[in-house]
């Protein structure tokens, strides 16, 4: 039986990541998530697997700066997720996959420049995606057009 929770823990996992390839999520909120979906899964065993997981490439494990958490994405194989580096949107944790050719560039200037070779897989660079950007300048506007109106 308990065999038999490990693999429901790791199926539950693999599964709510593959619903989510754009979203990264602490090990707290995988654990919420996949409680909700299945009985008897408890915290150790979701840990647990999520380094089976990391271990056997299925998932990244990333550590964003000021943050004490770790992260977890889905690392699809025909994506390559730990060869190519990623971006995400501040506001609404949109995550990007960098595999166009100016990041190569970007990557080979960082090189020959810096002598850095980069670490794709752990890098990541943050912004304000379009969608977070029109959001705010809207509710910059609808701010403005109260304060006239009053
Ligand atoms: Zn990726
Ligand atoms: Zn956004």
């Amino acid at each position: 039986m308990k065999g038999a929770y490990r693999t429901k823990a790791r199926e539950e996992i693999l599964s709510f990541l593959k619903e989510h390839t754009e979203q990264r999520f602490t090990a707290k909120e995988i654990l919420t998530a996949v409680s909700e979906r299945a009985d008897g899964i408890n915290k150790t065993t979701v840990y647990r697997n999520l380094d089976r997981l990391c271990e056997a490439g299925n998932l990244l494990k990333l550590k964003e700066p000021n943050q004490d958490s770790w992260f977890y994405q889905y690392s699809s194989e025909q994506r390559h997720c730990d060869q190519h580096m990623h971006a995400q949107c501040n506001v609404c944790g949109r995550i990007y996959h960098l595999d166009s050719p100016f990041v190569k560039t970007f990557e080979q200037n960082l090189l020959e420049e810096c002598g850095l070779m980069m670490d794709p897989a752990k890098t990541v660079i943050f912004g304000t995606c379009e969608t977070c950007r029109t959001f705010k300048s809207r509710s910059r506007d609808l701010a403005r057009d109260l304060r006239q109106r009053s």
